[in-house]
């Protein structure tokens, strides 16, 4: 008989990295399955800002070296005529600005110490439901495919979902999210020629003309490097989010423009409250 983990986590990002390591480390026997290469798992869309707070509620140890790039001590929110805003400080608000592959790097690292045995550049395509439950995955790599037993799935494939929208029936289980409850994100990482006026706050710009549905944020990451953004709520986008924020620099912060990029790319970003169910049969969402 092939092989059967206690655990089969899918997708290594932040939450799956976590989830496997808490698994493995109280005794499960555990593969995590990631499409990208573990080294670059934590090359992505992101404002590369977490929260300090959150590094505290799960144990996480503070991003040091060459992970923390800077740090934030709250945010500046302004309003859509940019006459007013409100500075948020405090506890709650301080925030890491971290590297994201090397944070990325460093969780896998973490679950590969707990134990888990970690198959990258290997794609779920979809789970195999007997009397209504998940029993497996069909996955593949470069050189075959194949299938992986389990007892417990865990979907943590961020919002492609690939278990979730799969899943056995199970009443009040939601297999799909709303394309309002998603927003459509962009950002770019820049180098300023000047210093940015005060780098320890993050600034966020509050708009429905230009961003409906989200907002333009303004993340330093060095004295003159900046994590630069725009999300749009889905359902509301008319146009390429490329072209909200192209849009936002251009009228708002146009000596944006002269900065470098050094890199853009966009993903989508779920903004809805938890689902009602993240349980189904032999699946955790
Ligand atoms: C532009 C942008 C800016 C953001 N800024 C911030 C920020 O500043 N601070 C913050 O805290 N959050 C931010 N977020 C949100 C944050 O990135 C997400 O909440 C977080 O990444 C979710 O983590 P996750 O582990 O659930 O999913 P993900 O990080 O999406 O991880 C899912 C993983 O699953 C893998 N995967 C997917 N499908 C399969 C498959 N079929 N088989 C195998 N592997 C698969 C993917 O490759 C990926 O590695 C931002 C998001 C975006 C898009």
């Amino acid at each position: 008989m092939s092989h059967i983990y206690d655990l089969v986590v899918v997708g290594a990002g932040t939450g799956g990295c976590l989830a496997a390591k808490t698994a493995a480390k109280n005794g499960l026997n555990v593969c995590l399955i990631e499409s990208k290469s573990g080294e670059k798992v934590g090359l992505k869309a992101c404002g590369d800002a977490v929260g300090k707070h959150h590094f505290d509620n799960i144990g996480l140890t503070y991003p040091t070296g060459s992970e923390l790039c800077w740090e934030l001590e709250g945010v500046e929110v302004f309003s859509p005529d940019f006459k007013t805003s409100f500075r948020i400080a405090g506890l709650g608000a301080k925030a890491f600005m971290v590297n994201r592959v090397e944070f990325g790097r460093r969780l896998v690292k973490e679950a590969l110490d707990a134990g888990v045995e970690f198959m990258d550049k290997t794609t779920v395509l979809k789970p195999i439901i007997e009397n209504n439950y998940v029993v497996a995955v069909k996955v593949k790599n470069n050189v075959s495919s194949g299938i992986l037993k389990g007892r417990i799935f865990v979907d943590a494939s961020g919002v492609s979902a690939i278990l979730r929208r799969n899943a056995p029936e199970v009443p009040g289980f939601e297999k799909t999210v709303d394309s309002g409850d998603l927003e459509i994100a962009y950002r770019e990482i820049r180098v300023l020629d000047d210093e940015i006026h005060d780098k320890t706050f993050g600034y966020i710009y509050l708009s429905q003309e230009y961003a409906p549905g989200g907002y333009f944020w303004l993340f330093p990451k060095g004295s003159n490097l900046v994590n630069i953004g725009l999300g749009v709520q889905f359902s509301r986008a008319s146009m390429e989010v490329k072209n909200y924020f192209t849009r936002f620099i251009r009228d708002k912060l146009p000596w944006l423009n002269k900065a470098k990029v050094l890199d853009g790319r966009g993903a989508f970003v779920p903004t809805r409250r938890p689902l009602n169910n993240m349980v189904s049969n032999g699946l955790i969402v």
